[in-house]
């Protein structure tokens, strides 16, 4: 490590010393023994409907008749989520990741997401890929969150192999407010319509895709991102998030 590195490190951790979230313990943001005891959900539903449990989070028929029907091909196959929002110190850990910029938390709550998955029956991915951020806001951050833990996801999901990762497979078109913002339920899906696309001459013919995001909240963008992968020709797309947000709608 370079001398001038070194000491702005050593400056850093005396100005912000880095502890463990939830016990307290030095050198880590969150320790190995409390992500242990973070509990995931060994039971999960429909993501679109959230009514019917399902196995590994499957579309369950109902929903996957209506997707069929508004010709959004069946859109999104399974939608597992990892663990809750009410679950101690998931939300503190995501708001000090996307909101104060402490990227290393990628490792443990990409670790809670190998956890979960690997507990799951669904097909292994062909590749992993993760929700865009419109550069703006990539600039604003420095990091996609999304994609450092899809990155984490497919350094560490198998233990003797690495699954492909493509973080430029999808594009956000255009800069849409974050649906945090927006209450009304009608109005997130009218400002993530149409905002992703595909790279051009990317191949993901019958490819099973499994799309990496923090936070999902109505899901909408998680289903738009399924769509536009489907209809570029992908076999299955599954998707991954660390809790998704009750909304209150
Ligand atoms: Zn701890
Ligand atoms: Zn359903």
């Amino acid at each position: 490590m370079l001398i001038i590195t070194k000491i702005n490190k050593f400056i850093l951790d005396i100005l912000f010393p880095i502890k463990c979230i939830s016990c307290g313990k030095e050198n880590e943001w969150l320790c190995e023994s409390c992500q242990a005891r973070i509990k995931i959900r060994d039971e999960h539903v429909c993501g679109i409907c959230e009514r019917v449990i399902t196995p590994d989070g499957r579309t369950c028929l109902a929903c996957k008749k209506i997707a069929n029907k508004k010709s959004q091909g069946g859109a999104i196959d399974g939608f597992i989520v990892a663990s809750s929002y009410l679950q101690f110190p998931i939300a503190s850990a995501v708001h000090l990741f996307k909101y104060r910029f402490i990227r290393d938390l990628h490792i443990p709550l990409g670790n809670l997401l190998v956890r979960v998955l690997q507990k799951t029956e669904i097909p292994l991915p062909d590749i992993i890929v993760s929700v865009p951020l419109h550069h703006r806001r990539l600039r604003w951050r420095g990091f996609n969150q999304a994609s450092l833990l899809a990155k984490h996801l497919a350094m560490n999901l198998l233990t003797h192999n690495i699954i492909p990762f493509d973080e430029d497979l999808l594009i956000r078109n255009r800069h849409t407010s974050p649906q945090m913002r927006i209450s009304d339920y009608k109005f997130r899906k009218l400002n993530i319509a149409d905002a992703f696309s595909i790279l051009p001459n990317s191949d993901i013919k019958n490819k099973t895709i499994l799309l990496v995001d923090d936070i999902a909240t109505t899901g909408s963008t998680i289903f738009e991102c399924a769509k536009v992968l489907k209809a570029a020709g992908a076999k299955e797309v599954f998707a991954i998030v660390v809790a998704r947000q009750e909304t209150g709608a």
